[in-house]
């Protein structure tokens, strides 16, 4: 109880302090206040003898964030030779919305900052983290010991390149030779890569049957004697040269960086195998854009009629304009493509009232704890999601009906609407596997007379 009398009159006299104090200041902090929006504009403005020493446009690196492929635009903040903070450009339409108009002079673009997301942000940490690798590390024990020790890059480098008994000190291997780069940089004649590449795809593949297999490679072997050497497998010439066996597995190397690795492993060691890692991840999204793409069209190199002019490209939802959306296994605010550009317009969305999202994802993400609905189903459950949903749509009759009925692009323009969609259209079903779209020919409808002008690319 005394305690408590204590702590009552300790908080009192602190706050007729904090009181007493702030009345003081007030004249002084309003003062100051009033004089506030005229001090920015001026910072603003930068007249001409503004001189913050911490706000000089050489003090800023405009480049572009690493973290992700999403690549955002960024501005680095140096002082005294090191990066001391990285926030978003304040001139991309990706990290600031609304971004400066292009033409800003960059003086006044110094005190505007744009967003990045905290893996952005920590992009700092990629250099001056002291826990950085900055030599190379080889193994010092048998292999899943965790054993390891820091040679010189030199060195690295010449064991890579001409191999050796290189862990002779490990007990076991004492004997054990590992081949360099230089053993399987067999093949090194580009021509001759070619004749080869040509006669697999042209002679020995359209082959017909094992036999016929047989005698074209014996061909290729005879043709190519002087070099069977050079092949990983001369009885499988279509496994290529020794140079396959360089293998380089990248995580990402978009423009600029591809170019540079491509040249030195494709051009110059002439290995076939490059291989980024977006197979799963990204080639459904590429994949499904291109498919979206897609255009029914006459094929003039074909002179036939077929799917055509399709776009591998980034489809993106509008998150500025849309009403509803369902997030199925993405978290904008957390990661995707990528949270600087997304997290603003989403939030945005939110507070005017514009947007309403479901989020369907078995965790209870960030994105979740605002959405208007969190659908946590079963890992892999989406298929089974998405298939109720077309239920309940189509036995409620929950469709645009007059959208549906515009199946082709002809009929849209028509109706005055920009896209179309052959949802629904029919499918052959075969052995009870969908097959091909199904034709008003194929149900016995009238066979409509196509005139079809072909014109080829040099007479347009
Ligand atoms: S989303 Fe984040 S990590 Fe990815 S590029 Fe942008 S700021 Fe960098």
């Amino acid at each position: 109880m005394i305690v408590k009398v204590k702590e009552e009159n300790r908080l009192e006299t602190e706050r007729r302090k904090f009181l007493k104090t702030t009345f003081t200041m007030f004249p002084l902090m309003a003062g100051a206040i009033a004089k506030l929006p005229q001090a920015l504009a001026q910072n603003l403005d930068h007249p001409p003898n503004f001189s913050h020493q911490y706000h000089q446009p050489e003090d800023y690196l405009h480049t572009v964030c690493l973290g992700c492929n999403t690549g955002c635009p960024s501005k680095v903040r140096i002082h005294q030779g090191k990066a001391i903070k990285i926030v978003g450009n304040p001139y991309a339409p990706w990290t600031k919305w609304p971004h400066l108009d292009y033409s800003t002079p960059l003086v006044k673009s110094l005190s505007e900052e744009g967003a990045m997301c905290p893996r952005g942000e920590a992009g700092i940490m990629t250099v001056y983290d002291k826990y950085r690798l900055k030599k190379v590390l080889k193994r010092d024990g048998p292999r899943g010991s965790n054993k390891w020790k820091t040679i010189d890059f030199h060195q690295a480098v010449d064991e890579i390149v001409n191999g050796g008994k290189l862990f002779a000190h490990i007990p076991g291997e004492e004997n054990r030779y590992v081949e360099g780069l230089k053993a399987i940089w067999a093949l090194k004649d580009a021509k001759v890569m070619k004749e080869m590449a040509k006669f697999i795809e042209e002679e020995i593949y359209p082959a017909a049957g094992e036999e016929g297999k047989k005698q074209k490679i014996n061909e290729f072997k005879e043709k190519f004697r002087d070099y069977l050497d050079a092949l990983i497998d001369p009885d499988h010439p279509d496994f290529g040269p020794k140079n396959n066996q360089f293998l380089f597995v990248y995580g990402r190397l978009k423009g600029g960086r591809s170019e540079f690795f491509k040249r030195f492993v494709q051009d110059t060691f002439g290995s076939n195998n490059f291989h980024g890692h977006t197979t799963v991840c990204q080639g459904s999204l590429y994949f499904t854009g291109k498919a979206m793409s897609y255009q029914y069209g006459f094929d003039e190199k074909k002179s036939k009629f077929g799917w055509m002019g399709e776009k591998k490209f980034y489809w993106q939802g509008d998150l500025q304009h849309a009403k509803f959306v369902i997030f199925v296994g993405a978290s904008p605010f957390e990661g995707n493509y990528g949270p600087p550009y997304r997290a603003p317009r989403i939030t945005e969305g939110l507070v005017s009232g514009r947007l309403k999202y479901v989020v369907v994802d078995p965790r209870f993400s960030k994105t979740a704890s605002q959405a208007w609905k969190w659908i946590p189903i079963k890992p892999g459950g989406e298929g089974a999601l998405a298939l109720g949903m077309i239920r309940y749509i189509l036995e409620n009759h929950r469709y645009d009906e007059r959208y549906l009925t515009n199946a082709n692009r002809a009929a849209a323009q028509e109706d005055k609407e920009p896209t179309w969609t052959n949802a629904s259209w029919l499918i052959k079903i075969k052995d009870g596997r969908p097959t091909e779209f199904l034709r008003g020919s194929d149900i016995g409808l009238h066979k409509k007379t196509r005139t079809v002008v072909a014109q080829s690319q040099s007479s347009k």
